[in-house]
């Protein structure tokens, strides 16, 4: 004899409930089988509901009544043939009416029990399981109703009762030695005391209800019906990566559900287990997937078997100088705790027993200080323990695995990982068994912790990036086309999935928890919500992914003040804008604070030199202990390009013309020629190099005549190249009759910085730098006379994306 259990959502609906039906069919024609039923989808929370409405004297109890009545009746004349349906329709609306009546009794006198809330909420069972009984028989099955509260005894711990075996095994044996129906349909979690009293067997108690009959009856295996494919290596809701556990042990699977795994109630398998019966988890919705077996044995190709989590728990500290070295502190209060039935799941004490720490459910936090500080009242008074520290909205986070003991090294990699991904560990707890570890996070914590433990200890490695791309213009449109080219190469090569989460232009956002679509981005953006970048920030916390990156493609002074924001959330920065870096020395030193301080990295290697290594190089230089004593650098394309382009045949105002169609210059073209964006790039080389500079602090020689530095508009500023084109002549002219070539050079030396236009003579290494080249020469301690030159091109849209991307990459490998 086979025990099939089917759960609240594979009998939300009358579609649902066909598959089941059908499952039902292919398995009653091998064997004999004991169907249990949970109640329909939601509607144990409904009843509860209606319950608590009805004791608060809250006449919308009755809207709650009525969504339990339509719903099965609903049901009814879908699944039943209309011929069959009155007698049906007739006894479910006697229960309907008892129901309804026990209802307004509670709403009448503003009471409620637990003995009566279990009386409400077994409806929801005693309905499902008629309803589909009757609807197997109208697909020709011979299927008989057994109400299970005739089987299985209580204790009246109404809500969360204990089974009294002796009494409940033998009902259900002998019931099931005198009947012969090929399927037995049962209700799951109801219950009834010695006395007679309706009682259940707490919340998810359905697959208890199965186990239980399961082992009654020596039952081949058990089969847990539900909505997922098995028991995953973490819950599939949190983990997208998880996956179903083939094989896994009796212990294991207990750990996992203790922790939080809610696909199989945690008191499910120790009747199970005494008989040595699998259970085996299988989809309802596929029915074909293998699923979960669990049986004796365990498979070791893996240490840990998975990682599960508990959400709403209280950690509570109790210590003080009392509790030194006296017996019974311990049993006193676990003591106190297990008088007013409230369940530990976690306890750590120190050694020098100054302090034990344990976790419990909120909701129980308020009964537990009130017992607790009770017990120790007298301590409390005399000082010798401190008053209790609680703190709720926590989680324990746990990996099992009965293997693990055999290897080292686990906890310190579990530990590691949620260190360098910023979770902090409240507290840690390790069974003697070494069957599970266990650590209480933050609530906010939970799904990053979760993916994070999941990569390291299940996925091949492969480490996904999270990006929040602000700006698609030139830069961050290159940037997407190279994400979207490279993305394959990148997961099998470097094994990084990257992933863009969320892009915007400067009016619209658009957010995809799965990654945007690169091949439609453009057409869906300008459908996207509005842009709103404290919205925007606040959906990157709160998906608290790990390995997030914000990206900023814009030259934007607001989008660059938000950085230390995302920093302090862990959230790496990944910039092309130079304002945060060239803004007050105190906000880049910040900067950089902020980024180890939370390990997230703060990188801009495009800010100087667009794709070039720049920084990069520089940073490796420092680190490795070589000192900069000079930097010379011609650092504008845009200004490159001009100087290049400018001879006796064209005009200087043509040539800056030309450079702004060929999108060399920015959109105001006085950023560059004014050569303020040079004296960014120097100062930020300069402060990459260990000096405390400002940008007040660096010289400009500017090569404009007055009337231009003085023009106020970008058109008056054109006009003055026009007006003044004979200044420009002249400094051509000279530069031409000394055989030399014209470039915007960048110095820092000494600790002092400036910029300038410079006649460079034919032997000069910048002499030849074509287009809009950049070229760096460093000179260092360890390059004193030859310094280490950095060269090629320092401008354009795709050679900068491609730095940023770099950048990108370089978190991703790190
Ligand atoms: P049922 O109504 O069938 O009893 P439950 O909702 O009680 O179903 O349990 C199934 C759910 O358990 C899944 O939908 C999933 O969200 C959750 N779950 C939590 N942890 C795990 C896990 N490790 N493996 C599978 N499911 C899990
Ligand atoms: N219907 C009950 C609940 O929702 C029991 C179960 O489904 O297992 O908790
Ligand atoms: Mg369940």
């Amino acid at each position: 004899m086979k025990v099939l259990k089917f759960g609240g959502s594979s009998i939300a609906s009358s579609e649902n409930i066909n598959k089941v039906i059908n499952i039902v069919k292919n398995s009653s024609a091998e064997t004999n089988i004991a169907v249990v039923v949970s109640a329909l989808g939601g509607i144990t929370d409904v009843l509860l509901n209606a319950g608590a409405l009805a004791c608060k004297g809250d006449e919308s109890y009755k809207n709650s009544f009525q969504i339990i009545e339509n719903k099965h009746i609903d049901i009814i004349r879908e699944l039943i043939p209309v011929n069959n349906q009155s007698g049906v329709l007739g006894q479910i609306k006697k229960m309907l009416n008892t129901l309804e009546n026990t209802l307004e009794g509670v709403f009448l006198i503003n009471e409620l029990s637990a003995k009566t809330s279990d009386k409400i909420v077994s409806f929801g069972e005693l309905f499902s399981s008629f309803i589909i009984c009757e609807a197997l028989k109208s697909n020709g099955l011979h299927s008989e109703l057994k109400n299970s509260q005739e089987l299985i005894v209580t204790d009246d711990n109404f809500s969360n009762a204990a089974v009294i075996f002796s009494k409940t095994n033998k009902n259900i044996e002998n019931f099931f030695k005198q009947n012969s129906a090929k399927i037995v349909m049962l209700p799951g979690f109801v219950a009834k005391t010695e006395q007679g009293e309706v009682s259940t067997l707490g919340r998810g108690g359905s697959d208890y209800t199965a186990a239980i009959i399961a082992s009654a009856v020596n039952a081949s295996v058990l089969e847990i019906w539900t909505d997922v494919s098995g028991m995953y290596t973490a819950n599939p809701k949190f983990v997208r990566e998880a996956f179903p556990i083939k094989n896994i042990s009796y212990q294991e699977a207990m750990e996992l559900s203790h922790f939080g795994a809610k696909v199989l109630y945690p008191p499910t398998i120790q009747p199970v287990l005494k008989k040595e019966i699998s259970i085996c988890i299988k989809n309802t919705f596929e029915p074909e997937a293998e699923g979960t077996l669990i049986s004796k044995k365990s498979s070791n190709e893996n240490p840990i078997k998975g990682i599960s989590h508990i959400e709403n728990m209280a950690l509570i500290t109790l210590e003080g100088g009392g509790m030194i070295g006296i017996p019974g502190i311990s049993k006193r209060l676990f003591g106190a705790l297990s008088t007013e039935k409230i369940s530990v799941s976690l306890i750590t004490q120190a050694s020098s027993e100054y302090s034990i720490c344990f976790a419990i459910n909120n909701s129980d936090s308020e009964k537990a200080t009130e017992a607790i500080n009770k017990e120790f009242e007298y301590e409390i008074k005399q000082n010798r323990i401190e008053p209790l520290v609680v703190e709720q909205n926590n989680a324990i986070i746990a990996l099992v695995g009965d293997h693990m003991k055999s290897h080292q090294g686990i906890s310190g990699k579990m530990f590691s990982t949620l260190g360098k991904n910023n979770v902090n560990i409240r507290a840690i707890a390790q069974g003697a068994s070494e069957k599970n570890i266990s650590a209480v996070i933050s609530h906010k914590d939970i799904k990053k912790a979760l993916n994070t433990l999941h990569s390291e200890f299940f996925e091949n490695q492969t480490k996904q990036l999270n990006l929040f791309v602000v700006g698609v213009g030139n830069v961050g449109g290159k940037l997407l086309e190279q994400i979207k080219q490279q993305q394959q190469y990148l997961l099998e090569n470097l094994k990084l999935q990257v992933r863009v989460i969320a892009l915007t232009n400067s009016k619209k956002m658009l957010f995809n928890e799965d990654g945007i679509n690169l091949d439609t981005w453009e057409s869906q953006l300008p459908n996207g919500e509005p842009l709103n970048m404290e919205v925007f920030h606040q959906n990157v916390t709160d998906l608290n992914y790990r390995n997030s990156i914000f990206v900023d493609n814009t030259a934007n002074e607001s989008v660059s003040k938000l950085y230390a924001n995302y920093l302090k959330e862990s959230v790496a920065v990944v910039t092309c804008n130079k304002i945060a870096c060239s803004s007050s020395y105190n906000n880049y030193l910040n900067l950089k604070y902020l980024a180890r301080e939370y390990n997230a990295p703060f990188l801009f290697e495009t800010n100087v030199g667009a794709g070039l290594p720049i920084i990069d190089t520089l940073k490796n230089l420092i680190a490795s202990g070589d000192k900069v004593t000079k930097i010379q650098a011609v650092l504008s394309g845009s200004l490159n390009f001009i100087f290049n382009n400018f001879d006796a045949e064209t005009s200087f105002s043509d040539v800056v013309n030309e450079a702004g169609v060929q999108g060399y210059t920015e959109p105001d073209p006085r950023i560059d020629l004014s050569g303020i964006d040079v004296m960014r790039k120097i100062l930020i080389l300069a402060r990459e190099s260990g000096t405390q500079l400002e940008l007040s602090d660096i010289k400009n020689n500017s090569f404009l005549p007055q009337s231009s530095l003085d023009a106020d508009s970008v058109s008056d500023f054109l006009e003055t190249l026009k007006l003044e084109a004979e200044h420009f002549n002249k400094i051509q002219q000279n530069a031409d009759a000394n055989n030399c070539r014209l470039k915007f050079v960048a110095e820092f030396d000494n600790g002092t910085a400036n910029v300038g236009l410079q006649k460079i003579p034919s032997d000069h290494p910048f002499y030849n730098l074509d287009g809009s080249d950049n070229i760096v020469l460093f000179f260092t301690e360890r390059y004193p006379i030859q310094p280490l030159i950095i060269k090629g091109a320092g401008a354009g849209a795709d050679v900068t994306a491609s730095g940023l991307f770099a950048d990108i990459i370089r978190i991703g490998n790190n």
